[in-house]
């Protein structure tokens, strides 16, 4: 937003930037790149994940390119997905389906943040951080009163930027009365790791009926950004960790498959068997005889055996079944193996019923029946 534009030459800076977002940072490596003076104050000394834009369409991509910052961000940060598959009809190759010609990037917004306000700073641009501005003064030379390790300093420039986000202050001080509409759809996010969808294809599901649409964005190395738009009304709030697995579970009734979620789970539950086995461990070495805690181990891991057995089959259908043999068999033929093998290993050593007695005897200290 500008704040003036005024003419005066004595300005401490050509143009103060309020906030060093990617917006705000963009604009400071281009301006600063032109010779500008810029100062860039960003009251953030880290940026921390609020769960914000991570996908970048294509014609984003063409302005990144106009930009100059295109092939900094491919370097950087940014995960090209060329697919777009919308559930349900056939995947899109954004590479030869948009004017652009170009897929579309992925990224971890603060990296990408850190990146473009490292490349304003390398372009000459003055950047500030852990910088508030208290106030912008509009005026033939607007004043910025900036909050500099408790102190307030003033600083002119020809004109001031206020790129401050959505709560924006600059729209009190530029003297504007923001209006907030209804709110009509919430948006939830969560990263995740270990997901089995292709790292080159990003998901959507609209689902009309429900008024509600998820979308997956892989960034690369089974890590993918997951989110969920839905009407308030629609479902409580889903907010903070307790609430992934509600979140899986909505985005799973708006159309995405539980299968594209299973990695992430199983593999909190693969991590879940090692601790349980390196308790086990400990308490050997401690000279302590683990009792409850062999047992509940034994019925984790063999019922992991299971649920990776059956999401294998989920995820690459009849393929998960192919033996050892078969050239190819993924994980030569072990999946298979595991699924013929997994009924066994819960009554082999002591069936799993057995097992949940001896947690619940000597374990949690319950009567026997
Ligand atoms: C859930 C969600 C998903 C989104 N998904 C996408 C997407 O997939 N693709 C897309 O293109 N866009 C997406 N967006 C929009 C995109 O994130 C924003 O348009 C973009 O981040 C705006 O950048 P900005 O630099 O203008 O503001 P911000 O990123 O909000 O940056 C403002 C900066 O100003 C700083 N600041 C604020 N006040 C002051 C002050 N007084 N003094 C100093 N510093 C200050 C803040 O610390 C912050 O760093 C999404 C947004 C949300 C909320």
């Amino acid at each position: 937003m500008l704040a003036r534009f005024g003419g005066a030459t004595m300005a401490d800076f050509d143009v103060i930037i309020v906030g060093g977002g990617l917006g705000g940072a963009a604009l400071a490596r281009l301006l600063a790149g032109n010779g500008m003076r810029v100062l860039v104050a960003e009251r953030e000394r880290q940026f921390k994940d609020r769960i914000r834009g991570e996908f970048v369409a294509p014609w984003g991509g063409a302005e990144a390119q106009k930009l100059g910052i295109y092939d900094l961000l491919l370097e950087k940060c940014a995960h090209e997905t060329p697919y777009w598959a919308s559930l349900g009809r056939p995947t899109r190759d954004l590479r030869t389906t948009t004017p652009q010609r170009l897929p579309a990037l992925t990224f971890y917004h603060p990296a990408m943040q850190e990146v473009v306000l490292d490349a304003a700073s390398s372009a000459g641009a003055d950047v500030r951080r852990g910088v508030s501005v208290r106030e912008v003064k509009p005026g033939e030379t607007p004043i910025a009163l900036l909050e500099i390790d408790g102190s307030v300093r003033e600083l002119t420039a020809r004109i001031v930027v206020c790129a401050d986000g959505r709560s924006s202050m600059g729209r009190v001080w530029g003297g504007f009365s923001p209006r907030r509409g209804r709110q009509r759809m919430l948006g939830a996010g969560v990263m995740l790791d270990n997901l089995s969808i292709a790292d080159d294809t990003s998901v959507g599901a609209i689902n009309p009926f429900l008024g509600r649409f998820a979308l997956l964005f892989p960034q690369g190395a089974g890590r993918v950004r997951a989110y969920l738009i839905y009407p308030p009304e629609s479902v409580p709030r889903i907010q903070g960790d307790d609430d992934v697995p509600r979140f899986i579970d909505e985005s799973v009734q708006t159309g995405i498959p539980r299968s594209a979620y299973a990695g992430a789970q199983l593999a909190v539950d693969v991590e879940i068997a090692r601790l349980f086995s390196l308790r086990d461990a400990w308490m050997l070495e401690r000279g302590q005889i683990p009792n409850a805690e062999a047992s509940i181990f034994k019925v984790w891991f063999t019922e992991l055996n299971e649920r990776i057995a059956t999401a294998a089959q989920d995820i690459m259908g009849a393929y998960a079944l192919l033996r050892s043999e078969d050239p190819l068999a993924p994980i030569e033929g072990r999946l298979e193996k595991l699924y013929r093998s997994f009924p066994l290993y819960k009554f082999a050593g002591g069936t799993n019923e057995v097992m949940r007695n001896i947690i619940a005897q000597r374990g949690l200290g319950m009567p026997r029946a």
